[in-house]
């Protein structure tokens, strides 16, 4: 057992920016749930990034729905640009910490704040679960039409990532106001590798390694100690479901994500959650 490391700096929820990046058609189908749970112990820090208007949602969640007007195309175009504006809206909101969520994850605010705590927010932390077992390999195209090979570490934007304020104000050459969209064509990759390539390739920053991060790209099954991860996911694999295993409170047929029987784990006391 690995004793952790004495907190670093007291943080609470008020010092964090979660983004949850999702787009029109998940409004119903992936955000309703994280509504329900997680997102209702933290309203007051999650802003949702999406591409459409919904009354629904608006209604819910009033500001913090934040509307990109970015296409709602699955394309490195698209979601580059909602990246860019939950980078641009952490640097207005002048909170400690940006922490990056997808619409299937599941997010453990205590746990997330334990972490964080670990390190200071004026330090350069870029935290997150690499996706890779090596570094990718980009293609930069410089402005002599020369092309140059550059590797680095990201983390999977599905697993979620965290950047502190010291480390996001370094980036802003390459991300603030237009320039990461610019920055994710340079080297042509998605929006997670993008980050990834101005911390490590730019600003010479190594992405923190956590285990606590989970995406649907590993084995959801194979997660223990559920009640300390910082975030899970869900997914279909070959049509069969990837999820956490816990018996929980709910059915696998009343909750298929396992969400909903993660947070009556965490928050017994919910309203919806069975009686003790
Ligand atoms: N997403 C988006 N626009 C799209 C499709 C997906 O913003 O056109 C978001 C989605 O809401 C989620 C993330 O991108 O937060 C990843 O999408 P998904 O889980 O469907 O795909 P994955 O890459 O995990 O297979
Ligand atoms: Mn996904």
């Amino acid at each position: 057992i690995i004793t952790p490391p004495p907190p670093v700096e007291h943080l609470s929820q008020a010092d964090l920016f979660i983004a949850v990046k999702t787009t029109g058609r998940y409004h119903r189908s992936r955000l309703e749930l994280l509504l329900d749970t997680w997102i209702s112990r933290s309203p007051q820090q999650t802003y949702v990034f999406t591409d459409g208007d919904d009354d629904w949602l608006r209604k819910r969640m009033g500001t913090h729905l934040i509307n990109t007007n970015c296409s709602a195309a699955h394309s490195r175009q698209a979601l580059s640009c909602k990246m860019a504006l939950e980078y641009d809206t952490f640097l207005i909101y002048g909170k400690k910490w940006f922490c990056h969520v997808d619409d299937d994850n599941y997010l453990n605010i205590g746990s997330l704040l334990k972490l964080l705590s670990q390190y200071s927010h004026t330090q350069d932390i870029y935290i997150g679960r690499p996706s890779l077992e090596r570094p990718i390999e980009a293609t930069e195209m410089l402005d002599t039409k020369e092309m140059k090979q550059v590797h680095f570490w990201f983390a999977t934007g599905g697993a979620g990532f965290c950047l502190s304020r010291g480390l996001a104000l370094k980036m802003k050459p390459w991300a603030s106001d237009g320039a990461f969209m610019a920055t994710a064509e340079h080297i042509r990759l998605p929006d997670d590798c993008t980050v990834g390539y101005i911390v490590e390739a730019q600003l010479g920053v190594s992405l923190t390694r956590s285990a606590l991060f989970h995406s649907h790209l590993e084995n959801l099954g194979l997660v223990s100690d559920i009640k300390n991860q910082v975030t899970l996911s869900y997914g279909t694999v070959e049509s069969r479901r990837n999820t956490v295993n816990l018996k929980g409170s709910f059915s696998a047929n009343d909750d298929p994500t396992r969400f909903r029987s993660v947070h009556c784990l965490l928050y017994p006391d919910t309203s919806w959650c069975p009686s003790l």
